[in-house]
């Protein structure tokens, strides 16, 4: 009997909860489709409509724009937790802060007892982060999936996700992106051109490079991600939700490759081994196929990865793409390797075999929203594990340096030193106010690890597949920012006894002169280019002001400007931004897009660049591009890596060192030594070519590699002896006019500070 009104009790608090929310809203009901269905994207807006109507309609869901994107787009969150949790946020906020920064815990004697209550009463904070490339359109669209079954769903799993994890759901990282893609997808569905990529940028300035901007945080969604999340909520797991290639796995999940950078916590690493292996073995048992871990991705930088140097695993998850939202069918033939693994093959890295067929986006939606599913469910029943595992690394990064070990490192005064420290604080470094204008960063600090990489140089492991080939990283090499920056810095070893260094510092402003330029104008290249971007952004942030010049234009003809009667041009100065001789020559190929984006400068373009120089223009050519330039207009140099085989020669993203003429004007105010941001980079050397269209007199070396040192300063480099003494940057004269070629990127993803004086100095027209 008693059994019986208990339950009758329970039954009623249970309806009670129910009928306390409204409907909940399915997505179709707001988007007008099942997301997933065939050739159906949803705006921007409808995306933010839908979780305002949750909002409304659920007491699981609190939504709110966190600011405004680069176009002015809100950028929004949800965080969804139980009612119950939900009441109770600035309390679990404040113990993720104490958990992540054991020092406000008190005594060290006093700090685990005091720990475990709090992790008796926190919950597991997990970020969920979608949509960051805005053509892996699947991300976004299973938001809305995840977020309606977690406020819907009275199923027992759903319950103990609520009860024992705050959840904090971003649906896109890049909302400007997602009407990029949707109006290019739109525009194009049912023509021969339905599934290709936009022909411009998904984020105004960077791209994909969007997703490298994780410690430069020279973007507004990367701040806001960062000031407003991450530094908030500390969570202890990020889910970031990617897609891939369409030819290769149907999923890869972590572990990462090799290698791990050496400052990310061996306790992060175990976390995402043990949830990334047990998300894919879960999923197998599932019966889903086409599945690889520990391929592919590695976790090099903190470029993808502030999570890792803040206390929490960033899963990564790459599902196959189809063509964005339309079906494809692939047969199992031509599934492609990629480093790690062959689909066609089962091994310990990848299995079982997918045998192709068709591929939807609803398949893709299905794989996102499963592995999201897994992961909370993991979250959730290892809710202790997970905040004893983020409170030991907080623990470790404290604890005082034994003698030996770094005690810390002083940041120099200098004109770049400002942007340095910003990002450290923004980081959440603590700075503190040292002898003679420096500044002292300790190492035993929560977020030391993040301050360490960012100031040592990288040393890349000489990684080699089983044929003695270079195993490629998967993005760039170095991340070292006094190098970058020109900041003078130093190693203080323990025991070390500050004079004066417990005032914290303020952040010093940054002396950045930038010349006046006038008349002056950017190639866009009708594929789009991420140096470009990264340009248009860097000027953009100076109010440098620039003119923006097509295929269209250039293959039509431009005139330089002259200040006298009868000239009709407007400029002086064009520059060429980071992009392979083959794409600026030829563009998309014919067939491939609407005709009019096709055949890139072509020859046209070519004759109006070197009417332009030889009339009194100037060119400038920035890293690969430089090839072009070579090429085209039969320069007296050559590139002296060009066509070599990486176990001859390798520089996928590194620091090297450069020696300057200081006496020219392209290097006025620069030190004769300072670095170049090599990737993928030409290496000149002038020849006696008789078939040249200029003399080989008419080249001017201003930088190169020295003749007696290693050229590496941090990453990786195979092959440094062969650049040894040759050129890294040069000036032709050619004509009334000159072509200047960047053997590197001078202003590389809006970090290379220490080079961009080269840069300025090259648009000054003459
Ligand atoms: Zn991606």
């Amino acid at each position: 009997m008693r059994k019986r009104i208990i339950t009758l009790l329970l039954l009623f608090l249970v309806t009670g909860v129910a009928t306390a929310q409204k409907k909940i809203p399915t997505p179709a009901e707001v988007l007008g489709f099942v997301p997933g269905e065939d050739r159906k994207l949803a705006s921007w807006n409808q995306i933010v409509e839908y979780f305002r109507q949750l909002d409304a309609a659920s007491d699981r869901v609190v939504f709110e724009t966190l600011g405004d994107t680069t176009m002015g787009k809100p950028f929004v969150m949800a965080t969804i937790s139980s009612p119950a949790n939900l009441a109770r946020l600035e309390e679990f906020k404040k113990i993720q802060d104490q958990l992540a920064d054991p020092r406000q815990l008190g005594p060290l004697a006093t700090r685990d007892r005091k720990a475990a209550e709090l992790i008796r009463k926190g919950k597991t904070v997990v970020l969920i982060t979608c949509g960051i490339h805005s053509t892996e359109v699947g991300s976004y669209l299973s938001s809305t999936l995840i977020a309606h079954q977690l406020a819907s769903s009275n199923d027992a799993n759903v319950q103990k996700i609520l009860d024992n994890t705050i959840i904090l759901l971003v649906p896109s990282l890049n909302p400007d992106g997602v009407d990029i893609v949707k109006n290019w997808y739109d525009k194009t569905l049912g023509t021969p051109f339905e599934g290709t990529d936009p022909p411009e940028l998904y984020h105004k300035y960077t791209g994909h490079d969007n997703n490298r901007d994780w410690y430069a945080f020279t973007q507004l969604e990367t701040q806001l991600t960062v000031d407003k999340i991450h530094n908030v909520w500390h969570p202890q797991i990020v889910h970031d939700i990617h897609q891939q290639g369409s030819f290769g796995s149907r999923l890869f999940l972590p572990p990462y490759m090799a290698p791990v950078e050496p400052n990310v916590p061996k306790a992060i690493v175990a976390g995402y081994t043990e949830l990334g292996n047990w998300m894919a073995a879960e999923m197998r048992a599932k019966g889903f196929e086409g599945i690889t871990t520990d391929s592919t991705y590695d976790a090099w930088t903190p470029a993808r990865a502030y999570s890792h140097y803040h206390a929490g695993v960033r899963m990564l998850s790459e599902t196959a793409s189809a063509r964005i939202a339309s079906p494809m069918t692939l047969k199992f033939e031509e599934l492609r390797s990629r480093e790690g693994y062959d689909p066609q093959k089962e091994s310990p890295k990848f299995g079982p075999l997918w045998r192709g067929g068709e591929w939807h986006l609803s398949d893709i939606t299905k794989y996102m929203t499963t592995a999201a599913f897994l992961l909370l469910d993991h979250a959730a029943t290892n809710r202790a594990q997970w905040l004893r595992r983020f409170y030991a690394i907080g623990k470790e990064a404290v604890r005082p340096r034994r003698a030996g070990e770094i005690f810390g490192y002083l940041i120099g005064p200098s004109p770049a030193s400002g942007t340095l420290l910003d990002i450290l604080k923004r980081g959440g470094v603590e700075l503190l106010s040292a002898k003679d204008g420096a500044v002292l960063i300790r190492m035993d600090q929560p977020y030391g690890a993040f301050a360490k990489t960012l100031l040592e140089a990288q040393h890349y492991p000489n990684l080699r597949d089983t044929d003695g080939h270079p195993i490629a990283p998967y993005d760039v090499t170095a991340h070292t920012l006094p190098l970058l920056m020109n900041v003078p810095v130093q190693v203080v070893k323990a025991p070390f006894r500050a004079v004066r260094s417990t005032e914290p510092v303020a952040g010093s402003p940054t002396v950045a002169k930038t010349p006046r330029i006038d008349l002056f104008a950017i190639y866009h290249s009708s594929v789009p280019s991420q140096d470009e971007g990264w340009t248009r952004w860097l000027l953009d942030s100076k109010n440098i002001s620039y003119g923006v010049l097509g295929d269209k234009e250039l293959r039509a003809g431009i005139t330089v400007y002259k200040p006298s009667p009868g000239i009709t041009g407007k400029y002086y100065t064009l520059l060429i931004p980071d992009q392979s001789a083959r794409t600026l020559l030829e563009g998309y190929r014919s067939g491939s897009m609407p005709p009019e984006l096709t055949g890139g400068l072509g020859p046209e373009g070519v004759k109006t660049l070197r009417y332009f120089v030889e009339t009194g223009g100037t060119l400038i050519f920035l890293n690969r591009a430089s090839n072009f330039a070579i090429e085209q207009f039969k320069l007296p140099l050559r590139n002296v890596v060009g066509g070599l085989p990486r176990t001859d020669f390798y520089v996928p993203g590194s620091i090297l060192r450069i020696k300057l003429d200081t006496s020219h004007p392209l290097a006025s105010g620069m030190p004769e030594q300072t670095i170049a941001w090599a990737e993928e980079s030409p290496v000149f050397e002038v020849t006696n070519d008789p078939d040249a269209s200029v003399p080989a007199s008419n080249v001017h070396v201003i930088a190169s590699y020295p003749a007696d040192k290693d050229p590496l300063l941090s990453g990786w480099l195979l092959g440094g002896d062969l650049i040894k003494g040759k050129a890294a940057l040069v000036e032709v004269t050619m004509g009334k006019g000159r072509v200047i070629l960047f053997g590197f990127r001078p202003q590389y993803r809006a970090q290379s500070l220490a080079t961009y004086p080269l840069f300025f100095n090259a648009l000054i027209s003459k």
